[in-house]
């Protein structure tokens, strides 16, 4: 039988991270599939963007699918609801959707609305998000959890919002915050709806291990939450203690941690039911994890289990533990934030230019060059698969020394250019050949020395994750993948700082320091997309060369493959961002005019270049704050 040569885009593991959501079309393009309307046809990426482009959205642009948001509500809800029938489980389940995991407007209000089937409530951690959540029109027995540090304004605002049908629950944190709660609801005569924060000493793995264990930040130890069970029962609110919770940490890889936290918390559950608390809410917080590499495997970027898998595990431990001790069974909430929308945006920018870290070809040796040039192009007469490293370690000693002759004054600026370019062919060259005969037990620096692809995107405002805490996001290009790239690269984004890169891509055979790519043509965009940023992305970004907000766009991929702009969220202008670091933009044309009218007194610009000199100021303040 002929064997067919793998796809090109094999190299990027589509298939194992895109979730069939995202996968590559007969063209060669990155194409959308509607989990909610799994027979509409697929639709090109890249034809959105364009299509966007031209209604005047420019790149970078997050891009929002309201199909995917509505899919995994959907999925979380039903996996409990079937858990819970098939493990007899007699209580329910309800979800709160964590807000400052992405507190913009569209992806709440788009939450509350896909939740509402399912009662999915919100979780607060501060009195803004509690301001945001009180202003959702949720269903009757969704719950608001409030979590956090929390003063008396706070708890009065949560305390009232009873009246008007909000289950809002107060979860105490400190004892110290049992003291403020008895005060307010004293005053106000009122019954408020409490909950408790233990800290479990079970510590998860990953990059979140810190929120758990001992020496988490949040929670009560054991002698804590004595002093506050004593309290509430002293001040006669003991029967408002309705909810115990606890918070493993985000992104928890292994299931088993899930298992073992549950079997704790239910410990701490049973205790308290016995000393008389009137429980009826188990919470056990956020952490359910998403697969990033689509490895499977308990890793800091990828999960051992499935949703359904963390749902069944849950209902299972809580039921089993329970009926141990004889207790009934309470209504299960979690706090899922990352797995409720990371998948459904995505960050689209373009390649602006690349710096080519090879040359196509390579002049000789000249008759007066120093030795070391003809060492350098000697080099090509010894190059195979077997010395490879050997060619690396001389090509590098040379180029290394004749630098240092150029620094010292001994060889000339155009014999130093000639060398350096010999160096690149050569190094383009034993890349080559490298990945021609599979060599990669050589110089991690020659596997490094990738092109530089320069992207229109800041990774300070949109990827903070990936500087911050090496956090991997799938990110491939949007075209040309029935095309074998003929490049590897990294990609650097427009901020002046070294640090604005990404040189770890997950690819088919693992992480990658660099990503396959293709030779960029003249006038045709190249576009690359980075996915799974709709958590916490959004909301910790930050202001780094003042580069703002990106266009924001929410989407609905129509059942006949195309698709509906839903709303258009425009970036930040230059105006915007200036206004943020304490400038006010009408100042800095006021103070702008008067260099210009400085200038035209002493002559050095003409008075009828006034109005063109103001016009270019005025279309940059009023303008993108990316490369447009
Ligand atoms: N609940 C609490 C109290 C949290 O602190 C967090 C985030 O760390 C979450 C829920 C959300 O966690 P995740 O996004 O992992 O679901």
């Amino acid at each position: 039988m002929k064997q067919t040569d793998p796809a090109p885009h094999g190299i990027y593991g589509i298939e194992k991270w895109g979730k069939d959501l995202i996968v590559v079309m007969d063209n060669g393009e990155i194409g959308l599939k509607n989990p909610m309307r799994p027979d509409a046809p697929t639709i090109s990426l890249p034809g959105i963007i364009e299509d966007l482009c031209d209604r005047g959205v420019q790149l970078p642009m997050v891009l929002r699918i309201t199909s995917y948001l509505e899919n995994e509500i959907r999925q979380i809800n039903e996996s409990f609801r079937a858990a819970i029938k098939r493990v007899g489980y007699t209580g329910s389940y309800r979800g709160v959707f964590p807000i400052k995991v992405n507190q913009q407007a569209q992806v709440v209000d788009r939450i509350v609305e896909y939740g509402m089937p399912f009662s999915h409530g919100l979780e607060a951690g501060s009195k803004p998000e509690l301001v945001i959540a009180l202003t959702n029109r949720l269903a009757k027995d969704a719950l608001i959890v409030c979590n956090g540090v929390k003063d008396a304004k706070f708890i009065e605002l949560a305390i009232k919002s009873r009246k008007l049908g909000f289950n809002t629950v107060i979860v105490l944190e400190s004892p110290r915050e049992a003291d403020t709660v008895i005060k307010v609801a004293k005053r106000l005569g009122e019954n408020p709806m409490l909950g408790v924060r233990v800290k479990l000493t079970n510590q998860i793995s990953g990059n979140w291990a810190e929120s758990s264990g001992d020496r988490s930040t949040f929670g009560m130890n054991t002698d804590q939450l004595m002093a506050t069970v004593d309290k509430l029962r002293d001040a006669g609110l003991l029967h408002c203690l309705v909810l115990q919770h606890s918070h493993l940490g985000s992104q928890v890889p292994d299931v088993n941690d899930v298992r073992r936290s549950a079997i704790e918390a239910c410990r701490y559950f049973t205790e308290l039911v016995a000393e008389g608390v009137p429980l009826t809410h188990l919470d056990l917080g956020g952490g359910l994890g998403v697969d990033y590499t689509g490895e499977k495997r308990a890793d800091e970027n990828s999960i051992n289990y499935t949703v359904s898998e963390y749902c069944d595990n849950i209902v299972e431990t809580v039921t089993y533990e329970l009926d141990e001790a004889g207790v009934a069974h309470p209504t299960l909430v979690t706090e899922s934030g990352r797995a409720v929308v990371a998948t459904s945006s995505m960050l689209v920018f373009n390649v602006l230019e690349a710096t080519l870290y090879d040359a196509p070809s390579a002049p000789g040796a000249e008759p007066d060059d120093h030795h070391l040039v003809r060492d350098l192009v000697a080099i090509n007469d010894y190059m195979t698969a077997n010395r490879l490293q050997e060619c690396w370690n001389d090509a590098t000693f040379y180029r290394n020394e004749l630098r240092a002759l150029f620094r010292r004054g001994y060889i000339g600026l155009r014999q130093m250019a000639r060398a350096e370019r010999i160096y690149l062919h050569l190094v383009g060259q034993m890349k080559a050949l490298a990945a021609r005969e599979d060599v990669s037990d050589i110089d991690e620096r020659l596997e490094k020395s990738a092109d530089i692809y320069h992207c229109n995107f800041s990774l300070f405002q949109s990827l903070p994750d990936v500087w911050a805490i090496d956090q991997l996001h799938p990110l491939v290009p949007l075209q040309r993948l029935n095309e074998a790239p003929d490049r590897r690269a990294m990609l650097a984004d427009i901020t002046c700082d070294s640090d604005g890169k990404v040189d770890k891509f997950i690819l088919e055979d693992g992480v990658s320091p660099s990503l396959p790519v293709h030779s960029l043509r003249e006038d045709e965009p190249y576009y690359m997309g980075c996915f799974f940023v709709g958590a916490y992305q959004e909301t910790l970004g930050d202001l780094h060369n003042l580069f703002g907000d990106t266009n924001v766009v929410t989407i609905d991929l129509r059942a006949d493959g195309g698709f509906d702009l839903l709303h258009e969220q425009e970036g930040d202008t230059i105006a915007q961002v200036l206004s943020y670091v304490e400038y006010d933009p009408a100042d800095c044309l006021d103070a702008f005019r008067k260099i210009v009218d400085g200038a035209i007194s002493n002559g050095s610009l003409k008075s009828s270049d006034r109005k063109a000199m103001m016009a270019a100021f005025r279309d940059n303040i009023n303008g993108y704050t990316y490369y447009e």
